[in-house]
C-alpha cells in the first residue's frame, strides 16, 4: 500500500471535536487505498502552559526534565486520535517518539533525529493496522531520556517519517490554507501561494514565518519529500493548499516571494572595545559557549584603536548573553566601556530567489521603510534574502509596506 503522512498541528487537534473532524479526514485517505502514519501536536496553548509550569518551578531547570514535561501534550492528542478512529472502526494505534524509536542526539529541547527504525510499525501496516498515530515533537536520545525537537517541531517529525517511511506526500494540516507572501494575520493582502521553492521556504522559516519549522523545510529539502501546506478546516480537492517544491517547478518570477518578521529580538552594543585581531572571537566565542543564537553582527569602523561591536539574539537569550560579556570582560578576555541592550527591535526580512537576477531589492526595500519613516538599526543580506532590525513598534507597519512595495498582493 502507498503511504501517506498527514501532520495535524495544535489548533487543528484543540478539541475532541476538532480531532474528530481531522480523524474523518484520515478515513478518507484509507479509503483512498492509503496506510496513513498521522503526525499530532498537543492542543493549541497545552506546550505553552507545560513551558509556563517548568519555568516557574525551576529556573535554571534541567533540560532533561524540561522535555519530559513539554513532551507530554502530544501524548494525549495521540492517544485519543488512536481511540477515535478505532470508534470509526479503522485499525489504528498510537506511537510515542520513544516506543518507535524515534532516535535523536542528546540536544535537549532542540534534538536532531538521527533514526527512524521502519520495521516495527511497517510490520504492524503488514497484519492490517490502517493508522499509525504518532505524538509528534519527541523522540529518546542515546541516554534513553526524553528529547523534544524544538517548537514547532511536529512539522519535522511528520517530513522525517515521509521520508524514513518513502511516503507518497506529507501534509501538513494547520490553520492556514497555506504558505502566503507574508503572515495572513498582519495583512489581509496577504496572498496564497500555489507553490514555493524549498530554497525560499527555508529562508522564510528561518527567519519568523512559523507555519513550518525550519528543520522540516530542510529534512524535505534533503530526502525529496513532497510536502503539501494545507488548512484543517476547509474541504481540500488535490491542488488545494501550498506545495514546497523545487526551484525548477516555479513559474513565477518576482524578485521577492514574500517578507516574513521576527518579533521578539534583542540588539546589544558593546561600546568601545579594543579594536585588535582575535576581538570577534573573544567576544563571540563565550557567546557561543552560552547557547547564544547571535544572528546579525555589525562593527563600526574603528577611531584611535577602538570600535563598537553590534549584534541581535532571541530577546529571551539577553540575561544569558549579559552574563556570558560580563564573565569576559572580569577575566580580562574582552574590555568594553558599556554594554548597551535594546529589547524592543524586531526582525523584518524580504526573500526570493529572483533576488539573484533582480538588481535593486534592496534600495526598493529601504525606500519603503524610509517613506514610512521607519528607522533601521542593523542590515543583513545574503543571495535570496534581505533582513532589517527596526523598533517593535514599526514592525507590523514594515510587513505592510514592504508587502505593497514589492506588489506580494499581485499574482
Ligand atoms: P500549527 O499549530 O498547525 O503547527 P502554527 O501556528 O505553527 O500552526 O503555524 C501556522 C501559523 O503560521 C499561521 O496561523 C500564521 O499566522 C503563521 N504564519 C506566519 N507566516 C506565514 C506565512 N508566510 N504563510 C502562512 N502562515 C504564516
Ligand atoms: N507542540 C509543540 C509546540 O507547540 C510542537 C508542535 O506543535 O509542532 O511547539
Ligand atoms: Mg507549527
Amino acid at each position: 500500500m502507498p503511504i501517506l503522512v498527514m501532520k495535524f498541528g495544535g489548533t487543528s487537534v484543540a478539541t475532541l471535536d476538532r480531532i474528530h473532524r481531522a480523524s474523518k479526514r484520515v478515513a478518507r485517505e484509507v479509503a483512498n487505498g492509503y496506510d496513513v502514519i498521522v503526525v499530532v501536536s498537543a492542543m493549541s496553548g497545552k506546550t505553552n502552559e507545560l513551558v509556563g509550569w517548568v519555568d516557574e518551578t525551576s529556573k535554571f531547570y534541567d533540560a532533561r526534565e524540561y522535555d519530559a514535561v513539554v513532551s507530554s501534550g502530544e501524548n494525549v492528542t495521540a492517544g485519543l486520535m488512536a481511540l477515535r478512529l478505532q470508534e470509526m472502526d479503522i485499525p489504528a494505534r498510537s506511537w510515542q517518539g520513544w516506543q518507535v524509536p524515534l532516535k535523536t542526539n542528546s540536544a535537549h529541547s532542540s534534538a536532531r533525529i538521527e533514526e527512524i527504525p521502519t520495521d516495527n510499525i511497517m510490520a504492524k501496516f503488514g497484519q492490517g493496522m490502517k493508522v499509525a498515530v504518532i505524538a509528534g515533537f519527541q523522540g529518546i536520545s542515546p541516554e534513553n531520556r526524553i528529547t523534544t525537537l524544538g517548537r514547532g517541531g511536529s512539522d519535522t517529525t511528520a517530513v522525517a517519517f515521509a521520508a524514513a517511511f518513502g511516503a507518497e506526500r506529507c501534509d501538513i494540516y494547520t490553520d492556514v490554507d497555506g504558505v502566503y507572501t507574508t503572515d495572513p494575520r498582519i495583512t489581509s493582502k496577504a496572498r496564497k501561494l500555489d507553490k514555493i521553492a524549498f530554497e525560499e521556504m527555508l529562508e522564510l522559516a528561518s527567519l519568523g514565518a512559523k507555519v513550518l519549522q525550519t528543520r522540516s523545510v530542510e529534512l524535505a529539502m534533503r530526502f525529496k519529500v513532497r510536502l503539501r501546506v494545507l488548512s484543517s478546516f476547509e474541504d481540500n480537492n488535490e491542488s488545494a493548499g501550498t506545495l514546497v517544491c523545487d526551484e525548477e517547478d516555479i513559474v513565477e518570477s518576482k524578485a521577492v516571494a514574500g517578507v516574513a518578521y521576527s518579533r521578539d529580538e534583542a540588539k546589544v552594543t558593546l561600546i568601545s572595545v579594543a579594536d585588535r585581531p582575535g576581538i570577534a572571537a573573544a567576544i563571540f566565542g563565550p557567546l557561543a559557549e552560552a547557547g547564544v543564537n547571535v544572528d546579525m553582527i555589525v562593527q563600526n569602523i574603528s577611531e584611535e584603536g577602538r570600535t563598537d561591536m553590534t549584534f541581535s539574539l532571541p530577546v529571551d537569550q539577553l540575561a544569558r548573553a549579559e552574563k556570558a560579556m560580563n564573565a569576559a570582560k572580569e577575566k580580562g578576555a574582552i574590555n568594553f566601556h558599556e554594554l548597551v541592550a535594546d529589547t524592543d527591535v524586531a526582525k523584518v526580512s524580504v526573500v526570493g530567489i529572483g533576488m539573484r537576477s533582480h538588481a535593486g531589492v534592496a534600495a526598493q526595500m529601504f525606500r519603503a521603510l524610509s517613506a514610512e519613516g521607519i528607522n533601521i538599526k542593523v542590515i543583513t543580506t545574503s543571495e535570496i534574502k534581505i533582513s532589517v532590525l527596526i523598533d517593535r513598534k514599526y514592525m507590523e507597519l514594515a510587513v505592510q509596506a514592504l508587502h505593497d512595495t514589492f506588489e506580494l498582493e499581485k499574482a
